[in-house]
């Protein structure tokens, strides 16, 4: 089996540190300030069952200028093309205003979505609970996940996951 997974979520939610989780090594650009992955980076990721290329968007927030529009333009083509797209946000207990244009954008979509509730080791359980609750009835999400990619919490049935929609 073989296939696309796009990452898509707003600034800062640990796209990249999700990527690099799965795949063992530093390959995408974490970084505290936004923006950092200037272009679609792609990791690939092999095993005996399959092999899956991360696609890790620079975001598909609201461009600031003719790059950032390139940028984003990018990352919303990409959504249609892939077998999956997972979508990331951080367990902030409510729907963040930036994710509500993402999630018009998902709703478009054909390409099954999961969605991470990211930095579970961040915010206590109340807040992760009521953030699962609102974005998951925003959006027909094929699996939503409470994680923390830094600390690898929740993560292990996820690339099995993924592979069943290769
Ligand atoms: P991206 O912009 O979405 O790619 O976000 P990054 O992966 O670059 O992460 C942004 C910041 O959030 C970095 O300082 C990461 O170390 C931090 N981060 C990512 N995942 C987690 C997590 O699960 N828990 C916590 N506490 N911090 C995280
Ligand atoms: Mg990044």
């Amino acid at each position: 089996k073989s296939g696309f997974v796009t990452v898509v979520g707003r600034p800062n939610v640990g796209k990249s540190t999700f990527i690099n989780h799965l795949m063992g090594e530093k390959l995408s650009i974490v970084s505290n300030k936004p923006q950092t992955t200037r272009k679609n980076l792609n990791a690939i990721y092999t095993d005996d069952e399959a092999q899956i290329i991360f696609v890790d968007t620079p975001g598909i927030h609201k461009a600031q200028n003719k790059l950032g529009e390139y940028m984003v333009s990018v990352a919303k083509e990409s959504l249609n093309q892939v077998d999956l797209v997972i979508f990331i946000t951080t367990a902030s207990g409510a729907v963040h205003p930036g994710d509500v244009k993402i999630m018009e954008e998902l709703k478009e979509l054909k390409t099954p979505i999961f969605l991470l509730v990211n930095k579970i080791d961040e915010f206590d359980q109340d807040k992760v609970a009521k953030t699962l609750e609102a974005y998951g009835q925003m959006v027909d999400f094929k699996e939503i996940f409470p994680i923390s990619a830094l600390k690898g919490k929740n993560t292990e049935n996820l690339l099995n996951l993924m592979k069943s929609y290769l």
